[in-house]
């Protein structure tokens, strides 16, 4: 096992991940920027080691510094959270130069799934139910046209070094095409320094689920059955749940043994999320994010797996604690992403903090760096915490959902809370009928009103 852990993260992640080393008695090196050297990740860990200014790109993104920051703490591991170098094949690559291992996958399965043509063709390989579309990248506008002719219209081009949502447009027929073709590659350039696009068949009212998936690298794999994450905002996940309201658990076990037994072929290393859009019962691979995501804990909730501990076991070559047949899923779970954000214009609202109370009792978990008197910085995303709770079934569940929010106090600043209260109290919601994009139209709806 390792001694000692740097987290490459901040925020609610680098809290949660130094919360799963202090369990396992490993020591923990927080790293900051400037402008988060009052964060609580830094306040708790054993050590911190200031990396740069407040700029991601000269801080959580600088590798240089990261590894710099390693050598002076003697830490023998890096885990990297989600976002900024979390992806990154090439900071995996020199961390295993160095002597120190990194708290993921291999760096070519993080290459593999970071191109998304290259993600879905192996998928394909692998027995993994795929969305039609164009079999590599498409640069003109004859090309586009065949393809989007053979899956039959609307198609949607998207960035094939894509993430976040962004470089995605749809053309719901030949005349839109061209247009669409030019500006999603314009628009890939501009955010991915990658010109490169691919064509898909444009699914209509799908929902989109994804498959907790965690392997030892040496073929042994399980699945933790799926989470809903259909509530989006510009694709941008908002509220997640598990399980899904639409599978029943014969779906789950067969579309989650898919992703298991893809993952012992590939020997897959780690914690990993394999997404799908479903639509009519049928289910379509869209990409595969090679790290521990933003609404792990649901799946946490319903299992009783700490996913965390997991991955420091295999990435020290513990293996696994559990097989298939230990995992069951018990009751259900939700979370609510809150940013610090406006509930109706999505304006960032960062500045102090000046009144904290979060929610607690049963079946809640709260997941966040901020404390009262924190000063949230304008530098990185507006992600403050995660309310997430769980009941023996979803009724429970929201009904303690409710109670928890309204119990939430944030003053000072903008949360996103108040849009939890209308989708509780939103017939669609309570039912659990809802696409991908529902959310959309009922924020238009009510800016309307
Ligand atoms: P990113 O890596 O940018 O998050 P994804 O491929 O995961 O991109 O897609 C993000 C979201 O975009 C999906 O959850 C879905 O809402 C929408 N989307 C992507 N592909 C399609 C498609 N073929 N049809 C309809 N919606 C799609």
């Amino acid at each position: 096992m390792f001694s000692k852990i740097l987290i490459a993260n901040r925020g609610e992640i680098a809290l949660r991940v130094l919360r799963a080393c202090k369990e396992l008695g490993i020591q923990t090196v927080a790293v900051h920027s400037t402008a988060d050297q009052d964060a609580m990740h830094v306040r708790l860990a054993d050590e911190s080691v200031c990396i740069g200014p407040p700029p991601s790109r000269e801080s959580y993104l600088n590798i240089h510094q990261i590894l710099a920051a390693c050598e002076i703490t003697g830490a023998d591991a890096v885990h990297p959270g989600y976002g900024f170098l979390s992806e990154n094949a090439k900071f995996a690559d020199i961390l295993e130069a160095h002597g120190l291992t990194f708290i993921g996958p291999t760096a070519e399965h993080i290459r593999m799934m970071g191109d998304k043509i290259t993600a879905k063709k192996t998928a394909e390989e692998l027995g993994i139910p795929v969305v039609p579309g164009s079999e590599g990248e498409i640069t003109t506008d004859e090309e586009a046209k065949k393809v989007a002719n053979e899956i039959g219209f609307p198609v949607i081009i998207k960035a094939t070094a894509g993430g976040g949502g962004r470089g995605m447009k749809v053309a719901n027929n030949e005349d839109e095409l061209s247009i669409a073709l030019a500006t999603a590659r314009s628009e890939a350039g501009a955010a991915f320094g990658n010109e490169a696009v691919y064509i898909e068949k444009y699914l209509a009212k799908p929902r989109h689920i994804e498959i907790q998936v965690m392997g030892d690298g040496e073929g042994n794999a399980v699945h933790l059955g799926e989470r809903d994450c259909s509530l989006q905002r510009r694709h941008q996940k908002v509220w997640e749940e598990a399980n899904s309201p639409s599978l029943n658990s014969a779906q789950r076990q067969e579309i989650g043994e898919i992703c298991a037994e893809a993952m012992r072929k590939m020997k897959y290393r780690g914690a990993g999320t394999v997404e799908f859009l479903y639509e009519n019962g049928e289910f379509y691979f869209i990409e595969m994010n090679t790290r521990l995501q933003v609404e792990h804990p649901v799946t946490e909730a319903i299992t009783g797996i700490d996913l965390v501990h997991e991955q420091i076991r295999v990435a020290s070559g513990g293996g696994l604690s559990v097989t298939q047949k230990d995992i069951r899923f018990s009751g259900h779970a939700i979370e609510c992403r809150i940013n610090a954000e406006d509930p109706r214009s999505f304006v960032p609202s960062p500045g102090t903090i000046t009144h904290y109370h979060p929610p607690g009792g049963l079946g809640v978990r709260v997941d966040s760096g901020v404390y009262q008197g924190y000063k949230i910085p304008p530098y990185y995303d507006s992600l403050i915490g995660k309310l997430i709770v769980h009941g023996r079934n979803r009724v429970e569940c929201m009904m303690r959902l409710r109670r928890s929010l309204d119990e939430f106090v944030v003053d000072g600043i903008n949360t996103t809370i108040p849009l939890f209260r209308d989708l509780l109290a939103n017939p669609d919601i309570a039912n659990g009928d809802y696409d991908i994009h529902w959310l959309e139209k009922f924020l238009a709806q009510k800016s309307s009103e």
